[in-house]
């Protein structure tokens, strides 16, 4: 399978309604995708992945936002960012690796190509009779 390249910084995103939105001017660090109970029950969804920007590239650019600090079993803290106005969570930063900051990897806008998430073709058509 052929993957697209990773395209130049910056990558930009933001929340469903507009309102939030941000940038990193960095290569992606890394890629995770998250199964644990946190992140399930913040995200809704079996699992949560997050782009990780180094925490100095990343810029919030405009829009209120919520945060939210949980402590994890382990003892870490982080610090989880949202949308005040939609809800959407956009990323989060540990307070046990303040060099990262990651990044809801389906927050990260296509109009800069999308870092990770770029579904595969619809292998068949689906139709409704
Ligand atoms: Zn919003």
């Amino acid at each position: 399978m052929n993957r697209p390249p990773i395209p130049d910084p910056p990558h930009r995103g933001g929340c469903l309604c507009g309102a939030v939105r941000f940038r990193f001017d960095a290569r992606p660090l890394a890629v995770n995708a998250c199964h644990c109970r946190d992140c399930q029950r913040l995200t809704g969804a079996t699992n949560f992945i997050t782009v990780y920007s180094p925490r100095e590239a990343f810029v919030h650019e405009k829009g209120q936002v919520d945060r939210y600090r949980k402590r994890a079993d382990s003892g870490n803290e982080s610090d989880y960012f949202r949308c005040a106005n939609c809800g959407t969570r956009l990323w989060h930063e540990p307070l046990v690796t303040p060099q990262w900051t990651m990044v809801a990897a389906g927050t990260v806008s296509k109009d800069t190509g999308n870092v990770v998430v770029e579904p595969p073709p619809t292998p068949t058509a689906v139709t409704r009779q």
